[in-house]
């Protein structure tokens, strides 16, 4: 590794000085040596991964200053606002600040005083920005979301294409892309259009370990909501729900109960859509019920659950959307409900579309993947790794499918009474006649079908209507039942050789199917009681050691000087210190300010500005 520079830090050491971290993460420590060694690379790395320092650390450790591109201008006074929260000499320059800030940003440049600067790439590309740039000492570039280069991506921005001329006019400058989206073809894109294609490619697991993967069958979606959020008052969250009336139906329904829950959709004026960013941003304990609108660009750390009352559109848009939960590496849930209403919405929505027909194929491929995700009797990690073909050798311990293990059951005699059901009744009824008629109900439509005299009715009192129905669901999602469009939902049997074997009960089917009634009430799921509860905990990821004695009188105590610090400086409070910090204080401690320097995120800046603040918290909270 030539560091140019005789007196440059180490690496290690600026980790823990400046940012208050024991040990890389992955592969950082690899990239970080590659780049401050002079190297590009691309940079492939899950969001939450740990991508920021892989570019700051490299740009101390070089002589000049580090250019960030960005494309979230949202962002970036944050960013700043953070690293300058630990020492580092940072500022941005963006079109959404004034004629003097940008004038100050770039005297401080020309004067050497800049660490790191963040630019969006249109700023970038003006005037003569780059003949400016040229003129000084760089240390690196980094291109965040560089996804945005390509048409592939879900992103794509023009400007992004001209960042090839980098390569070009700045030959012996290192250039770091980094991106979140791993598809094959984006991939490759990106290394063609941003010039990298010699360079090396660092790709870190997707995997998001302190995520516990909760999917549920949707009974009531608001009522299972609630149930699901009442141990959770007080912390931030998303709610994606698909329509905007639904939205307003919840965030109210929510708001009612207590929570501080705000709408937002591509409905609401400019200005309420930016009142319920920052409030989301700044102030901790805000959930959002949002359409898929909201999310791109906030990298909030502290976001505890991300819920899906209706299914997102593909396995792609529900990792990245459940991505957003547990940045900071804390335990977190991604929670969600389906149920066989969504299904054939999802697929009329793809084929109304203008689309053209093979990009429709793709569209329904898709959805497929996210049907066979849902329906998993396997490990879900195992499944969402393997889509992005990473493999998972062991069950994560950390889903439902692998933390409710006996869920799966024999259910061929259930399988044969809703087959037989489908059969006597003609083949053209949908699910809830056929389970009224299995539960021996006494309906208008029964009496004038004369469907009491059939075999059937009243044979399957042994599950209840929600198991009936998941069963009918499943049927068909195994394709032994079929749901005719052009006859209402009709079900007709689908694959004779497989639904005959069946009925002969010469083959065995298994199945999971949810939990009777009664025993849902109880409260087993999702509630503090339940075995989730402290799920994420037994995750390596993060969780501080300890963080499970935190005290939470000291917590609350923590929790509301760090509010007033941010507030009096105008910082989000996460900038202050994280949740993770707080927790770890709480739980070990710390008397003096060399062991508050152990904590992590306690860098030297930090320990300079709060630290005999928190001491003497801590001691009063002790007291
Ligand atoms: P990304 O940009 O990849 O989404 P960030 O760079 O924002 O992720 O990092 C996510 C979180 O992890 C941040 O809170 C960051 O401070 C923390 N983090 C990153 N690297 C480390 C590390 N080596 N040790 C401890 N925390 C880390
Ligand atoms: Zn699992």
């Amino acid at each position: 590794m030539s560091t140019a520079h005789p007196l440059a830090p180490e690496p290690l050491q600026v980790l823990s000085e400046v940012f208050g971290y024991g040990a890389f993460r992955g592969p950082q420590a690899e990239i970080v040596s590659h780049v401050v060694g002079g190297g590009s690379a691309l940079v492939l790395m899950p969001t939450g991964g740990g991508k920021s320092l892989c570019y700051q650390i490299p740009a101390l450790c070089r002589p000049g200053t580090g250019v960030v591109i960005s494309p979230l201008i949202a962002l970036m006074d944050d960013q700043v606002a953070a690293l300058r929260q630990a020492g580092v000499r940072a500022a941005a320059l963006h079109s959404a600040q004034g004629p003097e800030q940008a004038q100050a940003a770039w005297r401080a440049l020309r004067a050497g005083e800049l660490d790191l600067v963040y630019l969006s790439p249109e700023r970038l590309l003006a005037g003569d920005c780059l003949d400016r740039l040229a003129e000084l000492p760089i240390a690196l570039f980094a291109i965040d979301e560089a996804h945005c280069v390509s048409q592939w991506g879900h992103d794509f921005r023009p400007e992004y294409l001209q960042l090839a001329v980098l390569a070009e006019r700045f030959r012996s400058i290192p250039r770091l892309a980094l991106t979140a989206t791993a598809d094959d073809r984006t991939r490759e894109d990106i290394r063609l259009r941003l010039r990298l294609q010699d360079d090396r490619v660092f790709l870190a697991s997707f995997d998001r370990p302190n995520i516990t993967y909760l999917v549920r069958e949707k009974e009531g979606p608001g009522a299972q909501l609630q149930e699901f959020l009442a141990p959770r008052k007080g912390e931030a969250g998303i709610v994606y729900a698909r329509s905007r009336q639904r939205v307003d139906r919840l965030a109210q329904e929510l708001a009612a109960a207590g929570f501080d829950a705000l709408a937002y959709h591509a409905g609401l004026d400019p200005q309420r859509r930016s009142t319920v960013l920052e409030r989301f941003r700044r102030d901790s304990g805000v959930i959002v019920v949002a359409t898929i609108a909201f999310g791109m660009g906030i990298d909030k750390p502290d976001v505890r659950f991300v819920a899906h009352v209706d299914l997102p559109k593909s396995l792609e848009a529900y990792y990245q959307e459940t991505g957003r939960a547990g940045r900071d590496g804390l335990a977190a849930v991604a929670w969600m409900v389906h149920g066989p209403g969504d299904v054939p919405q999802l697929r009329r929505f793809i084929d109304d579309s203008d689309a053209e027909a093979s990009q429709k194929a793709i569209e329904h491929g898709k959805l497929d993947a996210l049907i066979s995700f849902t329906e998993a009797s396997i490990c879900r990690r195992q499944v969402l790794l393997g889509h992005f073909g990473e493999s998972l050798a062991e069950p994560c311990g950390n889903c439902d499918v692998c933390l409710e293990p006996d869920r799966a059951q024999d259910v061929t005699e259930a399988a044969r009474k809703a087959l037989s059901a489908v059969y006597r009744t003609g083949s053209r009824f949908g699910a809830a006649h056929l389970v009224d008629v299995l539960l021996g109900a006494n309906s208008e439509k029964i009496r004038s079908l004369g469907h009491k005299e059939l075999s059937v009715y009243g044979i399957g009192k042994d599950l209840d209507r929600g198991q009936w129905r998941s069963l009918y669901r499943q049927l068909v999602a195994t394709g032994l039942l079929v749901s005719d469009p052009a006859n209402q939902g009709g079900l007709r049997f689908g694959d004779r050789e497989r639904v005959s074997p069946l009925l002969r009960g010469e083959v065995t089917l298994e199945l999971r199917l949810p939990l009777p009634r009664r025993e849902q009430r109880k409260g087993s799921q999702d509630g503090s009681s339940s075995p989730f509860a402290g799920a994420g905990r037994r995750v390596g990821s993060g969780s501080g050691e300890g963080a499970d004695e935190a005290d939470p009188q000291l917590l609350l105590a923590l929790k509301e000087w760090r509010r007033e610090q941010a507030r009096s400086q105008g910082v989000p409070p996460y900038v202050v210190f994280h949740d993770r910090t707080l927790n770890e204080l709480a739980s070990r401690r710390p008397l003096d300010l060399a062991s508050l320097a152990g904590v992590t995120g306690v860098g030297k800046a930090k320990l300079a500005s709060y630290g005999e603040a928190v001491l003497a918290l801590l001691a009063e909270g002790s007291g």
